[in-house]
């Protein structure tokens, strides 16, 4: 694996970052005390070319790779977990649009999403039974002629409320996964509409909502891939989100560490910066060690899709260990600023909070040993 990065890699890493230092990091702690979606920040994110930094240019994307995704998930994470899952979503949606939609598909959503008429895009699988298991979903779409009418509730949908488009599962066929198609539906179709935003622990400025289909028509127009093989659509597309969502993760690490690293140095005790005692040494280059084998995988993972290699365990041991390490690394920095990081003045408490949907959404880390294993046995 390479990793030196291409120039236009390099240029959206910095361009990324420079927007996260300046306007995402300041106000971030604001957004998450008033769980705020800061609408106009994710629509300037799309202005500077982020909603589909792998999707082709004639679509309105950046055609820069996965690599250059993961670069710009992580930077933004460094400024603003919530802006990077909203980001780490809609680019997943813009992808799986343009990886099995058809021409007409292709045309009518994606650019809306990369210019960011449509602020968010959002990933509709979960529902209130069926997590882990989306196989075991209730919501039906039942065929009349050349229509679907959908009937179900998703659940845990990130950006419900806010996304111009929803690439939304239903049950088409009979029990399990084989019995699943893929749809995409517009905000404010007739019949669907998100109901009331989370009260969540962390990434508060990220909008989560269960979403309600109640004979909602759509045309067989609407349908994206094949009839009954949506099932498939959803693992392909989670493959390449949870590349995302390591990258997020990974971000969140870094800011914390960051943050660490500076109290240690600045906060005296016993007459000295606390950085001279060898506990809080350990801690920050134990932290710094997960950051770096975190980096690894995660690139790995990105670079192999970016070259149509298979990714998927990589993704998954991606997810799982970035997820992890950035956890252990937040949990240090807490420590670190003793009873200071256990208060909002200091953001250390917010990453803390952060990091912890990363090991449950795109698939707990659970599942994620699952398929490394299922992978490893089934050789
Ligand atoms: C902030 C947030 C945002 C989200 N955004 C989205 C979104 O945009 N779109 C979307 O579709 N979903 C979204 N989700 C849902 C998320 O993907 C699910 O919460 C996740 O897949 C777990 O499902 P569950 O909550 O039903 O837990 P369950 O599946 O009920 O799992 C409960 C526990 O059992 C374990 N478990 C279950 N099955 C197994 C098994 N076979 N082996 C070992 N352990 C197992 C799990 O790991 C977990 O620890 C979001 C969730 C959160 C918290």
């Amino acid at each position: 694996m390479d990793l030196r990065f291409s120039e236009e890699e390099t240029l959206i890493r910095d361009m990324a970052r420079e927007f996260a230092r300046n306007e995402l990091k300041p106000n971030a702690g604001t957004w998450d005390e008033e769980s705020r979606f800061p609408e106009d920040k994710i629509r300037s994110m799309a202005e500077l070319g982020l909603m589909g930094v792998n999707v082709p240019e004639s679509l309105g994307g950046a055609e820069a790779g996965p690599v250059a995704l993961s670069l710009a998930v992580t930077e933004i994470a460094k400024g603003c977990a919530s802006c990077a899952v909203t980001l780490s979503v809609t680019n997943m949606v813009c992808e799986v649009i343009t990886a099995f939609g058809t021409e007409a598909q292709k045309l009518r959503y994606c650019p809306k999403i990369t210019s960011g008429e449509y602020v968010a895009g959002a990933f509709s699988l979960s529902e209130a039974g069926a997590g882990s298991d989306p196989g075991g979903m209730k919501t039906t779409a039942v065929r009349k002629g050349d229509r679907f009418i959908l009937n179900g509730e998703k659940m845990w949908i990130t950006s419900g409320a806010y996304a111009g488009v929803h690439v939304v599962w239903a049950r088409t066929g009979g029990k399990g996964a084989k019995g699943i198609s893929c749809f995409l539906v517009e905000a404010g179709t007739p019949g669907m509409k998100p109901g009331k935003k989370e009260n969540k622990m962390g990434l508060r400025a990220s909008n989560t909502c269960p979403v309600l289909f109640e004979d909602c028509e759509v045309g067989e127009d609407a349908l994206l891939g094949v009839e009954n093989e949506g099932f498939k659509v959803a693992m392909m597309a989670l493959d390449g989100g949870r590349i995302g969502i390591a990258s997020q993760a990974l971000g969140i690490g870094l800011a914390a560490q960051e943050a660490a690293v500076a109290y240690a140095k600045e906060r005296q005790q016993f007459g000295q910066a606390i950085a001279n005692f060898e506990a809080i040494q350990w801690m920050l280059a134990d932290s710094e060690t997960d950051l770096s084998a975190a980096r690894q995988l995660t690139y790995r993972a990105a670079w192999l899709k970016g070259r149509h290699r298979p990714f998927s365990q990589e993704a998954s041991m991606a997810k799982t260990f970035s997820t992890e390490a950035a956890w252990r690394v937040c949990d240090n920095a807490v420590q670190v600023h003793g009873g200071y990081g256990y208060v909002k003045e200091y953001e250390v408490e917010r990453h803390y909070r952060d990091i912890r949907a990363t090991r449950i959404y795109e698939g707990t880390n659970q599942i994620q040993r699952v398929v490394i294993a299922r992978n490893l046995l089934c050789k």
